[in-house]
């Protein structure tokens, strides 16, 4: 009660007045901040000069600088400018306006895409907040100093003009990258409570930037974990997805759990964390995953996302068919579950739920390695990531190793050996289906396991 009267007070005084003392920047030329100006994507470089011939401020933001600054070339670009949607838009051939709360530009250069955004003003005395105090609309242009204070951390608060090849430093961004710190701008725990997705996000560039995070903006988390929950699934989602496909998402998911914040975040994945075997699952996806990620490679969400919710699936499949209920029914019933479940808190795309399901229901048909079945199956447009998806459950001891193996050397055979691997199959398979449907807890236990290496 004294501790919500005591937060309630300092809201008031830190929360929405917060930072209404702007601060000129710090401004570092070329010698003082030793960005490399080559690894400015031309696109980025094209925009910016394009608007400030025009007579607008234009600079790269966000991520790109914290890149440029440790010296790695920026995956992608975002620019901020004091002209506004309309204005962007009228100087670039192929631009469009995105964005229904906050107005933004996408600027086409081929594949490329440069996103830019107009300056934003501050949350102010009258902005509409939620009843925990997470802010609801901030869609009002501001200034380039109010544009840098709204921003979460320090290191996410840099401009680089890439024609003067000047850093505008606002917050000692460049002092934090270079002590490798995440720090929040202005007072923590308000700046939580606007938006607790900031929490979930110092935790994404602590990992991925092998960075710690300050201890003042650590500290309000353990307490404030719980305002997650009031943030839109959606968003979620979307901060989810990008934490998992960050490259560094084993060590992301270690770091949320060192935090006490993946309670409630993948409603189920604390719960599969804490099982042995799910653990080892998800943990194995995860590392695989950030390998991809490293090596340039893309992920799927759907795939991901299986991986993630598999064990929950099993669970409920193993479950089902222990009661008597048949095998692809069981699994069936048991995704409808999961997805059900997952869906009320994380909304799960549609799009991405659909390739989740086939990736599941396709899994019992590799034991199924007689007749004309195993043919069938490779012909089927899934086949890759199905095949994919259950040599990470062999590598995790879940499925068979033996299984994996036969699939990887049957999908590699001509004729004549597919013919000789089916009738291998047939000789140590004695299990019929009928046999197979009684057999409690399904083919592939932990002990077949035990022995799985990785495929
Ligand atoms: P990444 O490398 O993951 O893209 P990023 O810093 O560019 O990192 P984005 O999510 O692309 O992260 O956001 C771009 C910028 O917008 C951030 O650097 C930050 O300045 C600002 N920003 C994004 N989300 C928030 C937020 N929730 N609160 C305040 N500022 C934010
Ligand atoms: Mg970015």
């Amino acid at each position: 009660m004294i501790q919500r009267f005591v937060e309630s007070v300092k809201t008031l005084f830190t929360g929405k007045r917060r930072a209404s003392k702007p601060r000129a920047p710090k401004r570092l030329t070329a010698e003082q901040h030793g960005i490399d100006r080559s690894l400015v994507a031309h696109p980025a470089m094209r925009v910016c000069e394009t608007l400030q011939k025009a007579g607008y401020d234009a600079y790269i933001v966000g991520g790109a600088v914290r890149d440029l600054l440790l010296g790695v070339r920026p995956k992608d670009f975002d620019v901020a400018t004091n002209a506004t949607p309309e204005q962007v838009k009228a100087h670039f051939r192929r631009a469009i306006i995105i964005g229904r709360r906050f107005r933004l530009v996408h600027v086409m250069f081929g594949a490329e895409r440069i996103e830019v955004s107009t300056y934003r003003a501050l949350a102010s005395v009258d902005t509409v907040t939620d009843e925990h105090g997470r802010v609801l609309a901030d869609n009002v242009f501001g200034t380039q100093v109010e544009d840098a204070t709204r921003r979460d951390f320090t290191v996410n608060a840099l401009y680089y003009g890439p024609t003067h090849e000047v850093v505008l430093d606002f917050h000692d961004g460049v002092k934090d990258i270079r002590a490798r710190r995440i720090r929040m701008i202005g007072d923590p725990a308000a700046r939580y409570r606007e938006d607790p997705v900031r929490m979930l996000r110092a935790v994404r560039f602590a990992a991925k930037l092998g960075f710690a995070i300050d201890e003042a903006t650590r500290a309000p988390i353990a307490s404030m974990a719980d305002l997650i929950e009031n943030v839109p699934s959606a968003r979620l989602f979307d901060e989810m997805l990008k934490l998992l496909t960050s490259g560094h998402a084993v060590a992301c998911i270690m770091r949320l759990r060192a935090e006490g914040l993946h309670h409630g975040l993948l409603p189920l994945l604390d719960m599969i964390l804490e099982q042995p075997e799910g653990e080892r699952f998800v943990l194995l996806a995860l590392s695989r995953t950030d390998e991809r990620v490293q090596a340039g490679k893309t992920v799927s969400p759907g795939f991901l996302f299986a991986t993630l919710l598999w064990h929950e699936v099993l669970v409920g499949w193993r479950a089902r068919e222990a009661q008597g209920q048949h095998r692809i029914e069981a699994l069936d019933a048991a995704i409808d579950d999961v997805l059900g479940r997952q869906t009320e808190k994380l909304s799960i795309q549609r799009r991405y739920t659909a390739d989740m399901r086939e990736l599941w229901m396709l899994q019992p048909r590799f034991e199924r390695r007689q007749g004309s079945a195993p043919h069938r199956l490779l012909g089927h447009l899934r086949l890759r990531a199905a095949y994919d998806f259950l040599l990470l459950r062999c590598a995790a001891g879940e499925a068979p190793a033996e299984l994996g193996d036969w699939w990887t050397r049957f999908i590699d055979a001509n004729e004549d050996e597919r013919q000789q691997l089916l009738a291998a199959a047939r000789s140590d398979a004695p299990a019929s289906g009928r046999r197979r449907r009684r057999r409690r807890g399904g083919q592939g236990g932990h002990a077949a396991g035990s022995d799985a290496s990785p495929a």
